[in-house]
C-alpha cells in the first residue's frame, strides 16, 4: 500500500466527515430549535453545503488518487485500508454520476418539499403536496437512470439505504412475511384471550417526571450521556455528528408514558450503535454503520426483543410504578405485560405493535416501487393506500393525515428508505436467536438490570466493525446463515402464541 497516497485520502476523508456532520446538526437544529421563518434559509444554506460536499467527494480522485488506491487495493484485498478504498470508490462513483445542477435542484426541493408536506398534513389535504410529490418521484426516476440498474429503477434507490439489496432479493421475503402476517393477524382478533385494553395505564405524567425516568432507563442500559443527549421532537429520531456526539430524539404523551419509552428504547438503540462505532477510524467507512436496515436492527432489537419483553421489564417496572405509582401500583405485572404487548391494527405506522408493523412497510414498499417503476401515479396514492390498510390491516383510513400524509420520507426524498424498516426487524429476529444461544444466562442478567453482556455483544459482533462486512456477510458471519424471515416469523408464533392462547 502507498501509505503516502492512503494517508492523504484519510485526510480529504476526514474533511467530508466535517462536511457531513455539519450537515447533520443543521438538519438536527431544523428539527428542534430553527424557527419558522429560518426555514427558507436553511433551505439554501443546506443545499450550498450539499454541493460543496459533492464538489469534495468528486475531487477525492483529482491526480487519480482513488483510481491508483482501488489498484493498490486489489494486492491486499482484506486489509482495513482495501476496505476503506473500496467503499470509498463506490461512494465516488455513484456520486459522479449525478451532475451538480441535479444534486443542488433536489437539495432544494426536498427541503421545501419537507414544509409543503408538513402543512399538507396539518390540513389534512394530500393535493398540497402532490406537485412537490411528483416532481419527487421525477427526480428520483432520473436519479436511478444516473446511477444505472439492472433489473428495476428502484434498486438503485434502495441501493443508497441498503447496499447491495435488491428488490428482487426482498421480494421473497416480503411475500413469505405478508402470507403470514395476514391470517396470524386475524386469528389474534378472532382469539377468546385479549389483553386488556389499554386504557388500563393510562394516567397522568408530568413531562419532567417522563423526562427524569427515560434518562435513568438510558443510563442504566449504557447510552452515554457524555457523548450524547435526548431532547423533544415530533417524530423521533437519532443522528450523529461523531462517536463522541449522538443525538436522539423522543416525544411525550401526559397521558401516557409508555408512549415515550418506546421511541425512547428505539432511538436509544440507534445510539448505542452510533456509540460504539470504533472512534480511531472517524471519517472512514469503518466507523460508518453497514446499512440502514442493520442499523435499524439495533433500535428493534432493544425496542421489541428486549423492550417488550419480560425480563426487561422485570427489573424495570417496579422502578416505573414507584416512579409512577398511579396507575401502575394497582396494575400487576402480568397484566401490564400483556397490555404492553396488545396487538391492535390501526392507522399510524410508528405507533404499530411488533405485529402489524411490518404490513404498514410492505404497503408502502409496494406503493413507492410502483411510483419508480411508473406503474402507480402520485394522485392515485390516497385511494391506493386506503385500499390496501383496508386489505391487509383491516381498517378503514379516514383521511390523508391519517393516511398517506403521515410519513415525512417521501417529503425528503428518502424513497427506498421504508424496507430497511422491515429488513431491521428481520435482522433483529436472527440476531436474538444467535445472541441468546451465545449469552445463556442472558435472561436472568437482565431480569436483574445487568445489560452490560448483551450491549458488549452488540458492540463486538456488530458495532465495532464498521463497514467491515456487507449487511449480507455480516447476518452470515454472525449467524452463520443468509438473512430468513423464518426467524421473526417464530418469534412472533411463540410471543403471540402464548400472549393469545391460540
Ligand atoms: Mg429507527
Amino acid at each position: 500500500m502507498d501509505t503516502l497516497a492512503y494517508a492523504k485520502l484519510r485526510t480529504q476523508l476526514e474533511e467530508l466527515a466535517h462536511f457531513s456532520s455539519t450537515l447533520a446538526l443543521l438538519q438536527w437544529d431544523q428539527e428542534i430549535y430553527m424557527p419558522a421563518k429560518g426555514g427558507e434559509p436553511r433551505a439554501k444554506l443546506i443545499s450550498y453545503l450539499s454541493v460543496v460536499a459533492h464538489e469534495k467527494l468528486l475531487a477525492l480522485n483529482s491526480g487519480k488518487l482513488l483510481t491508483k488506491l482501488v489498484q493498490e487495493a486489489k494486492k491486499t484485498p482484506n486489509t482495513p485500508e482495501a476496505i476503506v478504498i473500496r467503499d470509498v470508490w463506490r461512494s465516488y462513483t455513484r456520486e459522479r454520476k449525478l451532475p451538480t445542477a441535479f444534486v443542488q435542484e433536489l437539495a432544494e426541493l426536498t427541503s421545501r418539499a419537507q414544509t409543503i408536506w408538513a402543512e399538507a398534513r396539518a390540513k389534512s389535504d394530500f393535493s398540497l403536496f402532490l406537485p412537490s410529490l411528483k416532481r419527487l418521484v421525477e427526480l428520483k426516476r432520473q436519479e436511478a437512470t444516473y446511477v444505472g440498474y439492472k433489473n428495476s429503477p428502484y434498486d438503485a434507490l434502495l441501493d443508497t439505504y441498503e447496499p447491495g439489496l435488491t428488490s428482487a432479493q426482498i421480494d421473497p421475503l416480503f411475500s413469505e412475511l405478508r402470507d403470514f402476517l395476514k391470517p396470524f393477524l386475524r386469528k389474534l382478533k378472532a382469539a377468546k384471550q385479549q389483553p386488556p385494553a389499554a386504557t388500563r395505564l393510562k394516567g397522568k405524567f408530568p413531562l419532567r417526571e417522563q423526562e427524569a425516568f427515560n434518562e435513568q432507563l438510558l443510563r442504566k442500559v449504557g447510552f452515554d450521556f457524555e457523548a450524547g443527549r435526548i431532547d423533544q421532537s415530533t417524530h423521533p429520531f437519532t443522528t450523529n455528528f461523531h462517536p463522541y456526539d449522538v443525538r436522539i430524539t423522543t416525544r411525550y404523551s401526559e397521558t401516557d408514558a409508555l408512549y415515550a419509552l418506546g421511541s425512547t428504547i428505539h432511538e436509544m438503540g440507534h445510539a448505542l450503535y452510533e456509540q460504539g462505532l470504533p472512534v480511531e477510524h472517524f471519517g472512514t467507512p469503518l466507523a460508518e454503520a453497514v446499512s440502514l436496515g442493520i442499523h435499524e436492527s439495533q433500535s428493534r432489537f432493544w425496542e421489541n426483543m428486549i423492550g417488550k419483553g419480560r425480563p426487561f421489564w422485570k427489573y424495570f417496572y417496579p422502578k416505573l410504578q414507584k416512579q409512577f405509582p398511579k396507575p401502575y401500583a394497582r396494575v400487576p405485572f402480568e397484566t401490564f405485560y400483556r397490555i404492553l404487548n396488545r396487538v391492535e391494527p390501526a392507522f399510524i405506522r410508528t405507533e404499530a405493535d411488533e405485529v402489524t408493523y411490518n404490513l404498514h412497510i410492505i404497503i408502502r414498499y409496494e406503493l413507492e416501487r410502483g411510483l419508480i417503476e411508473g406503474t402507480l401515479k402520485a394522485k392515485d396514492l390516497p385511494q391506493l393506500w386506503k385500499a390496501k390498510m383496508k386489505d391487509y390491516l383491516g381498517v378503514t383510513v379516514k383521511n390523508d393525515r391519517e393516511g398517506v400524509l403521515q410519513d415525512v420520507h417521501w417529503s425528503i426524498g428518502a424513497i427506498g428508505y421504508f424496507p430497511t424498516y422491515t429488513l431491521g426487524n428481520l435482522y433483529a429476529a436472527q440476531f436474538s436467536e444467535t445472541a441468546k444461544k451465545q449469552l445463556p444466562k442472558l435472561e436472568a442478567q437482565l431480569e436483574k438490570g445487568n445489560f452490560t453482556p448483551l450491549r458488549e455483544w452488540l458492540r463486538t459482533h456488530i458495532h465495532a466493525h464498521g463497514k467491515t462486512f456487507t449487511s449480507e456477510a455480516l447476518v452470515k458471519e454472525i449467524t452463520g446463515e443468509p438473512l430468513q424471515a423464518s426467524y421473526f416469523i417464530k418469534h412472533l408464533k411463540e410471543k403471540y402464541g402464548e400472549l393469545y392462547e391460540l
